[in-house]
Formats: C-alpha cells, structure tokens, sequence
C-alpha cells in the first residue's frame, strides 16, 4: 500500500515506538490520528507531524470508537493502524511478600490484548465499509504489537507474555478472516528497544539482556520499528505472519 495520502492511527503515538511511527508514516506522506492514554503527549507528536491528537484507553470500546470517528471525520478512514499502546508489567507468580499477582496479571491482558484487540476490531469495521484503494483490492492494514517475551519469556513476566501472546495468536486468524476484506493484519515482536518502558530496567539486568543479543548487540532504536512498520504497509504479500525483531536475541530466564 502506498502511504502519501493515506489515513493513519497510532495508539501509543505520544511515546517511543508509537510516536516514531507517526513521524515516520508522516514523513511518508500519512496524515496521522495519534491516540495515547495523554492528551497532552498525544497532541505533542501530532503538533510536529500536522496530525491529530488524541486521549483514549485503547481497552475502552467506547473512548476508542470517539477518538477514531474523529480521525475519519478529520482526515478519512484510517487505512492503516499500528497499535503501540501498551504496558510492561514485571510480576512474579509467587511475589515475596507472599500475595497474589491475580490483579497485575488481569491489568497486562487487559491493556495489551484486550486494548489491541478493541483497536482491531474498530479498525476493521470501519476499513471493511470503505472503497479499496488498489488494483489487489486492498482495503487496510493492521499492524500489531507483541514482544519477543511471546516465546521467551523471562521470570516475572507471566502476565506480559501471555498478553504478548495473545497478540502472537491472534494475528492469523485475523488476517484469515479479514482477507475477504482486503485487509490484513500483521504483528511486530521487538527484542529490547530504547523506550521509555525499557528506560526503567536496572543497569544489570540490561547488561544481561543485551548478552543475548548477538548482533548487532544493543538495544534497538523507535527508527528501527517505525522502519519495520513502513516496509509492512509497503509491502503487500506480508500478512498473518509474527515478525521478531531483535537481532536474533533469546531472552534469558531472568
Ligand atoms: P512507551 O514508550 O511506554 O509507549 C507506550 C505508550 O502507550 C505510552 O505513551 C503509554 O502512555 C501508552 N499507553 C499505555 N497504556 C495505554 C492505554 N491503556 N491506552 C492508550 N495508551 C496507553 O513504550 P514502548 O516501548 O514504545 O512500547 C510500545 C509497545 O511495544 C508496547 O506494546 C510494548 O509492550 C511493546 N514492546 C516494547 C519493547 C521495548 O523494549 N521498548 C519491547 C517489546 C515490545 P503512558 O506513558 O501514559 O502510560
């Protein structure tokens, strides 16, 4: 699909790989509805890009369906979607003070997988009303986001690889489904990126991290996705399909 022109949404757009996506879509020649659980970090991306800017809970429907029935009022249907929205919990099973976790567990499903898949299915409704804009029929794209935790989760991170996971699985389904449609769907798994999620990590636990990234052996940049975004939406035969990137890195238990 050809970007310049098209309609974008980015959930997670007032920060890290979200915020890069909407510069680099932008750039492309997208006009970019940027969500973010801030209005104010959200407005702040749209303001460099001419986008629109945001708030809402990517996991409350209705909040969700406001702020993309403005975007199509503002620039049209958004064609493409990339949903960055998301938390990074760190929660043992069996926490030390001998608790439950029950509650941090149900806060990652329901932001990270839940809030992707609301994102989707609003996303999709709406794309599957629409005109399509090429010769194969296409009508949209949908790019999600899962982690490299999906497969190699390490300790403390029950809750977040199962709510990568789920963003994992349901990518071909979707993408099955939606076919009729002219619309496909994919998922990114990022290894380590330099975010502000990632900002938090103590200095030897990163350490750690990046000993298991061979090459290149660091931590990867918000450029680096947004680029993976843009050769997604560019290229039509990627569909259904989960893609690592992360520098061939397999976390370790801790
Ligand atoms: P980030 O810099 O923290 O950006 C995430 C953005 O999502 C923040 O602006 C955050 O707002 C927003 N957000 C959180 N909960 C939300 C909600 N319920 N509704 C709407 N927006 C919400 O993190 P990032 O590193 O760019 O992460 C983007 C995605 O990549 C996440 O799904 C993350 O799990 C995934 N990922 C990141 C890494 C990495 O190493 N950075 C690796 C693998 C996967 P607040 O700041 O106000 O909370």
């Amino acid at each position: 699909m050809i970007l310049d022109g098209q309609t974008v949404v980015v959930t997670g757009a007032g920060s890290g790989l979200g915020a890069a996506t909407a510069q680099r879509l932008a750039a492309a020649g997208a006009k970019v509805g940027c969500i973010d659980l801030s209005l104010d970090a959200a407005q702040a991306t749209a303001k460099e890009i001419d986008g629109i800017g945001l708030a809402a809970d990517v996991s409350d429907a209705v909040a969700v369906e406001a702020a993309f029935a403005q975007v199509e009022k503002t620039f049209g249907i958004a064609r493409v979607v990339v949903s960055c929205a998301g938390i990074g919990t760190a929660a043992r099973i069996l926490p030390r003070d001998g608790s439950l976790s029950i509650d941090s567990f149900a806060q990652a499903i329901k932001v990270n997988l839940l809030g992707t898949y609301t994102v989707m299915n609003i996303a999709a409704r709406a794309m599957a009303s629409a005109e399509p804009i090429d010769a194969d029929g296409s009508r949209g794209i949908i790019i999600n986001t899962s982690s490299v935790a999906y497969e190699d989760g390490q300790i403390g991170q029950a809750a977040y690889s199962a709510s990568k996971g789920g963003v994992a699985s349901m990518t071909l389904p979707a993408a099955r489904e939606l076919a009729r449609f002219g619309i496909r769907v994919m998922t990114i798994a990022p290894g380590l990126f330099e975010t502000a999620m990632s900002a938090g990590l103590p200095d030897d636990i990163r350490a750690e991290i990046l000993k298991a990234v061979p090459f290149p052996s660091r931590m990867g940049n918000a450029e680096e996705y947004a680029q993976m975004v843009q050769s997604i939406v560019e290229n039509a035969m990627l569909n259904g399909s989960v893609i690592r990137l992360d520098g061939a890195a397999r976390m370790p238990i801790k």
